[in-house]
């Protein structure tokens, strides 16, 4: 058996694609969302015109999920903090970014009724003293984005490091790699890096059907890689 998780940072509209895809194979996933930065009406996506000088992803300005519709989308998936407006922890005295981690937290636990002890550092940007003030704060663990080729040796769960990003060329190597070992495949992304591409969509779609259709797989939330007994009532 191979434990396969996933998760998705930002909140942006391409999550809603993707989650339908989700859906269609059965896929557990985590959403690592920043309540702050979200306007209470959608925000359309948009492939930027000439003279815009505000960030995008090649070209792409990602759209904005509404906090008016948070939880009829992401209803069914686990939600986590990614800091209240996306604040790195070494740009902010720790109490300021600890407050920022926790409103986040409480605004979803609110939301969504449900406790949300996850963490996605914003950036990848961690340091020992954030992970520790973190982790006193209630959060059961914090994502980075620097890979490793053994997810479940990790020594701080609050420093948890994927198996790849999405789009890693290492994607399916890792993935058997972790397989021969009964362990955890473990990736993340962002939804706005398919863009609004029939390729990458299609490779995504791929590579769900490909875990899905694998009967040595376990879905598994982030969470459940962390507090593996959470499943089993212990
Ligand atoms: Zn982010």
């Amino acid at each position: 058996m191979v434990k396969v998780a996933q998760c998705w940072d930002d909140g942006v509209t391409n999550d809603i694609r993707l989650i339908e895809l989700l859906k269609k194979y059965h896929a557990k996933a985590t959403f690592n969302l920043n309540p702050g930065l979200h306007e209470e009406k959608r925000q359309e996506p948009l492939w930027v015109p000439a003279g815009y000088a505000d960030w995008s992803f090649k070209g792409f300005r990602c759209g904005k999920v509404g906090k008016a519709e948070m939880l009829s989308i992401y209803r069914g998936f686990q939600v986590a903090s990614h800091c209240w407006r996306h604040e790195n922890a070494d740009a902010h005295p720790l109490p300021v970014f600890v407050k920022a981690a926790t409103d986040a937290k409480h605004f979803l636990e609110d939301l969504f009724q449900q406790e949300c002890p996850g963490f996605a550092w914003p950036c990848g940007i961690a340091t020992p003293e954030a992970a520790d003030a973190l982790r006193d704060a209630g959060f059961a663990y914090g994502r980075m984005v620097t890979s490793t080729e053994h997810v479940e040796a990790y020594e701080h769960p609050m420093m948890l490091k994927p198996s790849c990003h999405v789009h890693d060329g290492v994607f399916y190597r890792r993935f058997a790699e972790a397989k021969a070992r009964n362990g955890i495949f473990y990736f993340w992304g962002h939804s706005y890096e398919m863009l609004d591409s029939a390729g990458l969509w299609e490779q995504m779609e791929r590579k769900l059907d490909f875990l899905s259709s694998d009967p040595e797989v376990e879905w598994v939330d982030v969470i459940d890689l962390v507090r593996p007994a959470r499943n089993s009532g212990k």
